[in-house]
């Protein structure tokens, strides 16, 4: 069955045809490790997986890279400001290392929470310097770098179409541009390819270079590390929507400046998880959830919000509300009851079902459908051997790991659930007298996760099986 992918390049939904017959290769850029993940910067990574377990689906043989930023992006646009692990550092009173380390970790412990599949190959810029200064040679011998007292900056005029993938108008940007703050540049777009110590402070992470003693501007070590793993073309290459213009613009310039070659023939791009009132969660803002402190903390399964990705496109915004996440924890739970309720042993993927979740997916990744053929199914008259069938099938896509979580509950089902949870009545109903609103919601969860939603009525408290 054909594929097809919405690519930023030319707007519009494409028929995918790898490079190679049966095989792709695919770069996501990965996190800035100075903080936690966010769950918008976690919707990208699910998106991304949506993607990875498509093309696996559809037969591919994949080779995934995705890349660790731990030195050179910068708090400010235009390549001005601090880099933001060593601002971190300064910050924690720990070394800029130890920031990357340790926030490396936390992201690949909510990748796994969020069954993200892993890449093939992670590849830190901080072990690919050697790459990235023979990238800026090679630039230099090509004619398409000039040095400023900050830096060696990327001369975008020389680079035709450089508005290939934003699709801007750089006249009109040139006209809208604030205050243009360097004024060493020559044209506003220009970048930095490496950017010197400041003068009179020793930087944590700094190199030397045959330009000066530095480190490298953030753009590059996307380029350098997927012309070293994937060459010097290759399929597809996502991130955020927020990577258009600047990052990804200029990530082909940079590379196709250097092969001569395309770069990447499909560019993915997932839309942003916003706060109320469609502001952008970042993590320089207060709105600042992770997937510990809005699901963890809370009791909450951190797959529940995998299905909330999984409810809304990936190309459309996403709104954060706590409530849209208990409504997907309560949907989570009501699917997994199904699916345990399916007294069987697997049977055959009924070919109609299974045809219209590959259509599904197979059109630029419609998970909202593809859920829908799922519930279909469920409720369809097929044998529960047939349906459990099926539910294996779908979830190698959907990555909700449904069968685990059944064999999870099970367990707790063999406890006296009645006793139980009448002592999570009782505790709750002294939680509630205490005025105790956190341990009152907390036991909440707990019972619902034994499989009951509460409400409070005038009645007290009546509990509604799930
Ligand atoms: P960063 O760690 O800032 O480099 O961002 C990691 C990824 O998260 C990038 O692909 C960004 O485009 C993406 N991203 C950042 N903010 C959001 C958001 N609010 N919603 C969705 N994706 C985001
Ligand atoms: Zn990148």
């Amino acid at each position: 069955m054909n594929l097809f992918l919405y690519n930023s390049l030319n707007l519009k939904k494409e028929e995918f045809t790898p490079l190679q017959q049966g095989k792709v290769g695919l770069y996501t850029c990965g996190p800035t490790v100075y903080n936690f993940a966010h769950l918008g910067n976690l919707r990208t990574y699910l998106f991304e997986d949506f993607l990875v377990r498509t093309l696996l689906y559809n037969g591919y043989e994949l080779k995934r890279v995705m890349n660790i930023t731990d030195v050179g992006h910068l708090s400010g646009d235009m390549d001005m400001g601090e880099d933001k692990v060593e601002q971190e550092a300064v910050r924690e009173g720990r070394s800029a290392w130890d920031i990357a380390a340790y926030y490396t970790d936390a992201f690949q412990e909510d990748l796994e929470s969020l069954n993200i599949l892993a890449p093939d190959i992670w590849c830190r810029a901080t072990d690919h310097i050697n790459e990235q200064l023979d990238l800026i040679k090679t630039l230099e011998k090509k004619g398409y770098t000039y040095r400023t007292s900050d830096g060696i900056y990327f001369d975008t005029s020389k680079f035709p179409d450089y508005n290939r993938l934003s699709h801007l108008d750089l006249d009109e940007l040139k006209e809208g541009a604030r205050v243009e703050k360097n004024k060493e540049k020559k044209n506003l777009t220009d970048f930095a390819l490496w950017k010197f110590s400041p003068v009179g402070s020793k930087r944590q992470m700094e190199w030397s270079s045959p330009w000066g003693i530095g480190f490298p501007g953030w753009h590059l070590e996307c380029s350098a590390m997927s012309l070293k793993y994937l060459g010097d073309s290759f399929d597809i290459h996502c991130g955020g929507v927020d990577h258009v213009n600047i990052h990804h613009t200029n990530e082909i310039a940079q590379s196709e400046a250097a092969t001569g070659k395309k770069f990447v023939n499909y560019w993915l791009h997932g839309a942003f998880l916003n706060i109320s009132g469609g502001k952008k969660m970042a993590k320089s803002d207060d709105n600042f959830l992770t997937l510990n402190n809005a699901l963890i903390k809370k009791g909450l399964n951190p797959l529940s919000y995998r299905l909330a990705a999984l409810q809304v496109h990936y190309r459309k915004p996403m709104e954060y509300s706590e409530d849209n996440l208990r409504q997907a924890e309560n949907a989570l739970l009501a699917l997994i009851h199904q699916v345990a309720s399916l007294k069987d042993e697997p049977g055959q993927v009924d070919e109609v079902y299974q045809t219209d979740f590959q259509m599904a997916i197979n059109d630029d990744l419609n998970m909202p459908q593809a859920l829908a053929v799922l519930f279909k199914m469920l409720k369809s008259d097929l044998s529960d051997s047939d349906k459990l069938a099926g539910v294996i099938n779908f979830d190698q896509v959907l990555g909700l790991s449904l069968l685990n979580q059944v064999a999870a509950r099970t367990d707790i089902e063999e406890i006296d659930m009645s006793a139980d949870i009448q002592s999570l009545l009782n505790k709750r109903q002294q939680a509630r007298l205490d005025k105790n609103w956190e341990l009152s919601d907390s036991l909440r969860e707990d019972i619902k996760r034994a499989g009951y939603n509460l409400e409070d009525s005038s009645d007290g408290q009546v509990l509604k099986k799930i």
